[in-house]
């Protein structure tokens, strides 16, 4: 084991987070882990890693359970599409297969979170390279640019023979979440400041991946029915939650005539998405059928501030149009 590669497991041994998934070696609950922190941070992460394995203990549990009780569970934490392939994961197999180039096959499982699950559930040699590996091995080596398949390749020579590659793979990790920052690195305060390349610039590797932002212009449609509001199932990113109708502003014309109804603006909501930001107008409008409360259903986040931009906007008037509004 070459020297730098020591002096970050002594660093991993004394500093290393304390995480609830840590020393994990039931492969589920890495896994379900993994899936939560692809998209949220740690500390967002920590409480619905614990709600969710309360509910869903083992991957049994969860392919007994409705997908509509999974997105209840999982609401809050977002990126649904999360829920929905862990759901259909565990429909797909009875227990979740030992090698990376298994669970690479799995619905949802990409080469990070698969090579996360076999390192550190069955301790197979294989690299996992997230955002914060990515970072730490730039600056090390001073790579401005690595290409994704050229990093893994680099990633992989690098796990040091005789050592737990899950520990090491979340040493990496570590070092990026608390030394290497992706602004104003700890360089001071590094196990590796005596190897490495990039610390005179360290900001300067990797260069940000950018992807363009669009901007979308949506009209969200509330119809009061007798009994709450008309909500439809979700699709595309939503899929298996519930929401209002949603939809390009120009389309608002020709929906409400659909509905029959003739809608009046209720204010604006603000979301934005990995790559997309949206400005949603909301329309209300009473509506010549049921509906149901809201609150029952799992909602995405956007749907829940259109539902309480309704909301606040009728309490105003003095009407109470959900019979369970939640706070
Ligand atoms: S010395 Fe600085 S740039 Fe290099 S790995 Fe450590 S924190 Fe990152």
């Amino acid at each position: 084991m070459e020297a730098w590669q020591k002096a970050l497991l002594a660093w991993y041994r004394e500093q290393a987070r304390t995480l609830p998934w840590r020393g994990e070696k039931d492969p589920y609950r890495v896994l379900v882990a993994e899936v939560l922190l692809q998209q949220t941070r740690v500390e967002q992460a920590m409480p619905y890693y614990r709600r969710f394995l309360e509910r869903f203990p083992t991957l049994a549990a969860l392919r007994a359970a409705s997908l509509e009780e999974v997105l209840k569970v999982w609401q809050g934490a977002g990126y649904y599409r999360r829920a929905v392939n862990l759901h259909r994961l565990a429909q797909g197999v009875e227990a979740l297969p030992r090698s990376y180039a298994e669970l690479l096959k799995l619905p949802g499982l990409g080469p990070y979170t698969a090579a996360a699950v076999a390192s550190m559930a069955f301790g197979e040699r294989v690299a996992a390279v997230d955002g914060n590996i990515r970072r730490v091995l730039s600056r090390l080596f001073a790579l401005e640019d690595p290409a994704p398949k050229a990093l893994q390749d680099l990633a992989q020579r690098l796990l040091p023979q005789g050592e737990d590659p899950g520990v090491w793979n979340q040493a990496l990790m570590d070092l990026g979440a608390m030394v290497c920052l992706p602004k104003a690195p700890r360089c001071a305060a590094c196990p590796l400041r005596a190897f490495c390349q990039g610390q005179e610039e360290p900001e300067r590797y990797p260069k940000p991946r950018r992807r363009a932002v669009r901007e979308e212009a949506l009209a969200a449609l509330v119809l009061l029915g007798r009994k709450g509001v008309h909500l439809e199932r979700l699709s595309g990113r939503f899929q298996g939650l519930y929401g209002v109708p949603l939809f390009p502003l120009e389309e608002l014309p020709e929906r409400a005539q659909a509905f029959g109804v003739a809608p009046r603006p209720a204010g604006k909501v603000r979301h934005a998405l990995t790559h997309r930001r949206l400005e949603v107008q909301v329309y209300l409008a009473p509506w010549d059928g049921e509906g149901e409360d809201p609150w029952g259903k799992p909602l995405p986040k956007l749907m829940e501030k259109v539902l309480r931009q309704a909301q606040a906007l009728l309490a105003h008037e003095g009407v109470v149009p959900f019979p369970h509004a939640k706070p």
